[in-house]
């Protein structure tokens, strides 16, 4: 990455993107230092599962008041290593803060032992218990794009849960990272909560220590992850990229559906994994919507005071770039934007109209501040074309009519779909956020489901009866009680003539 370099193999130099200036330094975690740092979770991991969720609530909210007293701050350091602008990157403690407080005050109700019922009167004599117990230390690689918030989607429920975490941030964007651990650290809470800073080798040792991995990132370093992970059989959770479409219906409240497109594509300079990043507007609607949406994003500003702020790195910018070239070589028209303005890695806010679905703008992932629009017939050609793509995490629907609008987002093939609004399932924690076909295996959040993940399961029976010296089945063998036994299964599970082992009067 050009963004930052390394100034010696064993430390990386972050630099803010926008300006080039120096934020500050990481060291590279070689395989040793990771593993020592692994060994040290593991050893004190037992004592934290032992606080119960009561007592790991107490320190969790804890580090939620050190997050927000330290929340401008934070936000600066973002700022420094990303270029974002002030409004996007203070989103990121705030929300970090909110996750951190639902996972705390659920964790002893998602965790509590379960009761399920016997399926047969056979197995009413006993009682059942599924007991949730965490992965002693779960792993957590994430990206550049929020480099708070990011690991505040998945660290705090692997700690409410009661695992220890070992946390890999991108080489970009590390410094966030730093504060986010640092936090832990300075109210004094279980060591628990560590960081192992490095490149992609650094992620690999990660990898090899942890007894589940959570990994958010590039389809393709996915892919490797959970080849990595299946070599040691450990379960993992991944989050990848997206394609996500955005279809606009003839009904749809225009100036709604262009203000919410407008900030679901390019919030972040677009370099969020649920951006809207490609949109389909029915044809009666299209010339209507084309232009409230130029006009939005025609008066954008950018900059670190701005509406936008910059591309995290150069090679981030130079595909946007490409994007928009390839786009407009094969016939697609640019409204507003198109071009990287000079300073820094900023791209300009850009609207791509009269797009096909075979441009790299459609096919591949921008990760950028580009809404490509593409005229459909209807709403059919519009969920065949949304579905027709290798990603599947999120999409928006745009209606007067909620009801429809649920109707078709059952019909795309994503993890989430938002009728009339962007990105919002994203930080509503009871609903599960994962993406379907390349973008993801497995999801985070999704109520008690979000810590159950970092859970291994235990099913329990124990006897509600005492003094039976023998069961039914135990030896000596007996064709008798076999029978018997086969008998009373059958009778209470099969259907007809069958439960008294007769066939069916016309079979
Ligand atoms: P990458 O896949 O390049 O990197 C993700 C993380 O994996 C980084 O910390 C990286 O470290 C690390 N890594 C790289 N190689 C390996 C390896 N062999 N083993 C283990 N870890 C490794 O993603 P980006 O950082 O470029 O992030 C952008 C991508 O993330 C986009 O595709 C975006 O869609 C996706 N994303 C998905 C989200 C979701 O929830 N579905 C949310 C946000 C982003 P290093 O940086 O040091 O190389």
């Amino acid at each position: 990455m050009t963004a930052l370099q390394s100034d010696d193999a064993a430390t990386i130099t972050v630099r803010n993107p926008a300006t080039g200036a120096v934020s500050g330094t990481v060291p590279i975690d070689d395989a040793a230092t990771v593993a020592a740092k692994a060994a040290q979770l593991v050893a004190a991991q037992p004592e934290w599962e032992a606080l119960g969720p009561a007592g790991r609530k107490r320190w969790l909210l804890s580090w939620q008041d050190w997050i927000l007293d330290n929340a401008k701050r934070i936000t600066e350091v973002l700022i420094s290593e990303t270029g974002k602008s002030y409004v996007d990157a203070s989103l990121e403690p705030i929300a970090t803060g909110d996750a951190i407080a639902y996972w705390a005050n659920h964790a002893a109700a998602f965790l509590a032992d379960r009761h399920p019922k016997a399926h047969s009167p056979l197995y009413r004599v006993k009682r059942f218990t599924t007991a949730y117990r965490p992965y002693p230390l779960v792993g957590v690689i994430t990206p550049w794009n929020f480099p708070f918030a990011m690991p505040g989607l998945d660290v705090p429920p692997a700690l409410a849960a009661g695992a220890a975490v070992l946390l890999k941030p991108s080489e970009v964007t590390p410094l966030s990272a730093v504060e986010f651990v640092r936090g832990w650290s300075e109210i004094g809470a279980p060591p628990v909560l560590d960081l192992a800073t490095g490149y992609g080798e650094t992620g690999q040792a990660v990898i090899e220590h942890a007894d589940f991995l959570q990994f958010t990132g590039s389809t393709a370093t996915g892919r490797k992850v959970a080849v990595a992970c299946a070599q040691r059989l450990i379960p993992y959770g991944l989050e990848l990229g997206g394609k996500d479409p955005a279809i606009v219906l003839a009904d749809a409240d225009l100036d709604r559906a262009a203000n919410g497109i407008a900030w679901g594509g390019l919030f972040n300079s677009g370099q969020v994994c649920v951006s809207v990043e490609r949109v389909y507007v029915e044809a009666p609607v299209y010339e209507a919507f084309v232009a409230k949406l130029a006009t939005r994003v025609g008066q954008l500003r950018q900059g670190r005071d701005g509406d936008t702020g910059a591309m995290a790195t150069e090679a981030q910018r130079d595909l946007v770039s490409r994007h928009v070239q390839e786009a407009t070589a094969a016939g697609a028209r640019l409204v507003t934007g198109g071009r990287p303005t000079g300073v820094g890695t900023h791209f300009a806010p850009t609207v791509l109209v009269d797009v096909d679905q075979s441009m790299s703008c459609v096919t591949e992932e921008t990760f950028g501040p580009t809404l490509p629009v593409i005229k459909v017939a209807d709403a059919d050609e519009a969920v065949r074309l949304a579905n027709n793509s290798p990603y599947g995490l999120s999409a928006t629907v745009w209606t007067a009519d909620a009801h429809r609008g649920e109707q078709v987002a059952r019909r795309l093939e994503v993890g989430a779909v938002n009728v009339n609004d962007v990105l919002v399932n994203v930080f509503c924690p009871g609903l599960p956020m994962g993406g379907w076909k390349q973008s993801g295996i497995g999801y985070r959040a999704g109520g008690a489901a979000g810590l159950i993940k970092y859970c291994r399961q235990q099913g329990i029976t124990a006897p509600r009866l005492s003094g039976q010296k023998s069961e039914l089945l135990w030896y000596p063998a007996s064709r008798r009680r076999m029978a018997i036994t086969l008998a009373v299964i059958r009778a209470l599970s099969a259907r007809g003539r069958r439960r008294f082992g007769l066939r069916p009067r016309n079979g």
